[in-house]
């Protein structure tokens, strides 16, 4: 058994710029909770900002939030999961209590663990989290492959508050691995025209392998200009940006269509501004739409990837 005073490694953000690998104790789970040995944890563009300090964690913190495992440790309260179940949480497990919540929009939920970034993450061997926010993956499913449940879950948000409808110009800015699996739910949601737009090449030819029929390199080509060729000089009916900067969220703006969607998706430093013309979104009816984290999105994105 695990716990009972045992040490294991854990990556724990000390304070901004300061990460380090660390004998912690294993963590022992309430009546509600499991604790699961992490298998896989992948490493988020949020990481990085989280150490650069370019958004809050609760430090100290163990970072790592898109992960899989397996239950090793059951509270007492715990009907539905058992020991040796393979699994995937949710790190934005909802109360189901506050506001929000009760409002139908636990995106918003005040009380969700923010697992490494909040509360403890998986760059552990092992991590106790709640019983609301862990699911059963299939068997056939591998714990690699199941660690993109987190990061497709938010994309999935995301490619639902674009709406896209089947035939549209779809534009994803960014081409790291969310501008990458926007691409992919896009092609599904019926996007007919699919550009990216990122810097490297090695990028650009991934999102090519996706499915976008157009690639524009920000390195190389005047964005602007390509984007205005590409659509007979009328713009793109979605642009998601997927960068998380200030100045590609400006650029969004300039490519959609009138009447078009802007998804700002990419986490910006929490706090830089950007700048906008206020007739320019008056006078082409703009709709801007934030993405934030992955409401009641975790099990079709499981289907997804299984
Ligand atoms: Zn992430
Ligand atoms: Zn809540």
């Amino acid at each position: 058994m695990c716990g009972g005073g045992n040490l294991m490694k854990a990556a724990v953000l000390e304070e901004v710029g300061k990460l380090r690998l660390k004998d912690v104790p294993v963590p022992q789970p309430k009546n509600n909770e499991v604790l699961i040995k992490v298998r896989v944890c992948g490493i988020c563009g949020t990481d990085i900002k989280l150490y650069k300090g370019d958004y809050t964690a609760n430090v100290p913190v163990i970072l790592g939030h898109e992960f899989s495992g397996e239950i090793v440790e059951v509270g007492k309260e715990i009907k539905d999961l058992k020991i040796g179940d393979r699994v995937v949480v949710d790190p934005n497990e909802p109360c189901g209590k506050c506001y929000w919540c009760r409002s139908g929009k636990s995106t918003f939920c005040k009380n969700m663990p923010a697992y490494g970034v909040l509360s403890n993450g998986a760059f552990a061997e092992y991590i106790v989290v709640g019983e609301k926010g862990t699911y059963k993956i299939p068997d056939a499913l591998d714990y690699e492959k199941a660690s993109f449940c987190e990061p497709v879950s938010c994309a999935i948000h995301g490619i639902d508050r674009a709406m896209i409808k089947p035939g549209e110009t779809v534009t994803i800015i960014g081409g790291g691995q969310m501008g990458q699996i926007l691409l992919q739910l896009a092609k599904n949601a019926g996007a007919s025209k699919l550009i990216m737009i990122t810097r490297s090449q090695w990028k650009l030819d991934l999102a090519k392998s996706f499915g976008a029929t157009h690639l524009i390199s920000a390195k190389k080509e005047n964005v602007t200009e390509s984007i205005m060729d590409i659509t007979n000089g009328l713009g793109c009916d979605v642009v998601i940006e997927a960068v998380g900067s200030p100045r590609t969220v400006e650029q969004a703006f300039n490519l959609a269509k009138k009447s078009g969607r802007v998804v700002i998706f990419g986490f910006s430093p929490e706090k830089e501004k950007a700048t906008f013309v206020p007739f320019t979104l008056l006078s082409k009816e703009l709709s801007i739409l934030g993405s934030w984290v992955n409401p009641y999105t975790f099990s079709r994105a499981i289907e997804i990837i299984a």
